[in-house]
């Protein structure tokens, strides 16, 4: 049986002499694995849109084990991102953190839109890269059953303090009367960086990209939703530690 859908390359590998293995995030079947056969045979334009980070009309053809892309058409190739190995390297934890969290065999567009409205951010150069990383990093979670409560302190109910303390193995904050010197990991928050970590999970998805910070609370951002991330997966992604790596070098 063959079906038609829409799909962004998430991962990909060879697979003995000429066939190759894609990882698949589709708007109607979330992440699937699919073959393609021959890949250096087929035409160029199908072997193309099969390539990581391209985004894709697909045709694939389901059998008893296995998907197999027939037909593949590239809507939108972020070749920017080709260009900058930063940008890059973000791009592809982007796409691990789709690999782990986004569902198999259900519709799974809000990852797809999510993914694709990053990518595009993050092509352009127009959004700083903490700030892409931080709402990617919380919407997925958030959408994955990890979703923290920042409505309000844990303890005392607070709205909002000068500074707030996130905890990311409660995926919850306590004020700055509540907060008490602790063993336990936390992340220290100014009005400004819990304010966006709200925004991250609580927005409209149109208006998830469009918030800015100061370099400060920007970092301090960026710190709690990664700390949220590595607590919640349970480990540190490799694709997060090379992104980090290209950072400092
Ligand atoms: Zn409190």
């Amino acid at each position: 049986m063959q079906f038609a859908t829409q799909g962004l390359i998430v991962r990909e590998s060879s697979v003995g002499e000429s066939d190759r293995l894609v990882w698949i995030l589709t708007k109607d079947e979330g992440l699937l694995r699919a073959f393609v056969r021959k890949a250096k045979e087929m035409k160029s334009r199908t072997a193309g849109a099969t390539q990581l980070l391209c985004y894709s009309d697909l045709k694939i053809y389901r059998g008893k084990e296995r998907y197999i892309v027939s037909e593949a058409k590239p809507i939108k190739v972020f070749f920017e991102l080709y260009e900058d190995i930063t940008a890059l390297s973000l791009a592809q934890y982007f796409c691990e953190l789709a690999g782990k969290f986004a569902p198999e065999g259900t519709p799974a567009e809000a990852y797809l839109r999510l993914l694709l409205n990053a990518l595009f951010y993050l092509s352009r150069g127009e959004r700083p890269q903490a700030l892409l990383k931080a709402a990617v990093e919380m919407r997925i979670l958030a959408l994955s059953g990890f979703m923290p409560d920042l409505v309000a302190c844990a303890q005392c109910g607070e709205y909002l303090t000068d500074r707030t303390y996130f905890y990311p193995q409660k995926g919850s904050f306590l004020c700055e009367n509540c907060h008490r010197p602790s063993p336990e990991p936390c992340y220290e928050l100014s009005r400004g960086a819990i304010s966006a970590l709200r925004h991250t999970i609580y927005a409209d998805f149109e208006k998830l990209f469009a918030f800015s910070l100061s370099p400060q609370s920007e970092a301090e951002l960026a710190a709690a939703a990664e700390g949220y991330a590595v607590s919640s997966i349970g480990y540190r992604m490799k694709t997060l530690d090379f992104y980090h790596k290209i950072l400092t070098t």
